[in-house]
């Protein structure tokens, strides 16, 4: 769970953005964002209508993808890639990277400075304009590796809470689609 102010702030971030914009704020943008941003588990739209559902009275499954999708258009929400079909969302739009598990598809985050102040070599294929970019990395949970407690079990000297998989980098355009 978040702390009330990350949600707060979102909040008006968001009454931010409608002002600017023009556009309504409604209950449904409002509440879709509020139930995502109290979460750090990284919810698939369905988490987040089972989350909304019981708060705003009648509002759909379609309701929900639809003001997913236009907050993430608004910026305030991002989408983050995993391995697996289904997209999941994220509140936390600041340059952070994720570990994905192949297992049981738990998407966690990473901080780490230096992943997040990589000196990227200049991408300038097909006038592509980056604007930012963020990791993933694939492996397996301590749970699914079968390191139920870390400090026990280091066979094999795993001791990372996740087992790197695979490492992919995702840029994110500047230019607006
Ligand atoms: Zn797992
Ligand atoms: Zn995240």
């Amino acid at each position: 769970m978040r702390t009330t102010e990350f949600i707060e702030k979102k909040t008006r971030e968001l009454e931010g953005l409608c002002r600017s914009q023009g556009i309504a704020l409604t209950v449904q943008r409002r509440s879709v964002l509020e139930a995502l941003a109290a979460r750090t588990d990284h919810p698939t739209a369905d988490q987040v209508y089972d989350a909304v559902k019981g708060v705003v009275k009648g509002v759909s499954r379609t309701t929900v993808y639809r003001v997913l999708e236009a907050l993430v258009q608004l910026g305030v929400v991002v989408k983050v890639s995993s391995p697996r079909a289904r997209a999941r969302f994220d509140a936390n739009v600041v340059r952070h990277h994720h570990l994905v598990c192949l297992g049981c598809d738990a998407v966690a985050d990473c901080h780490d400075e230096r992943l997040s102040g990589l000196d990227l070599p200049r991408i300038d294929q097909d006038g592509f304009a980056m604007k930012d970019y963020s990791l993933t990395i694939t492996g397996y949970c301590a749970a699914c590796s079968g390191n139920k407690d870390p400090s026990i079990t280091h066979k094999g000297g795993k001791d990372e809470e996740m087992a790197l998989h695979d490492l992919r980098l995702h840029t994110r355009g500047g230019a607006p689609s």
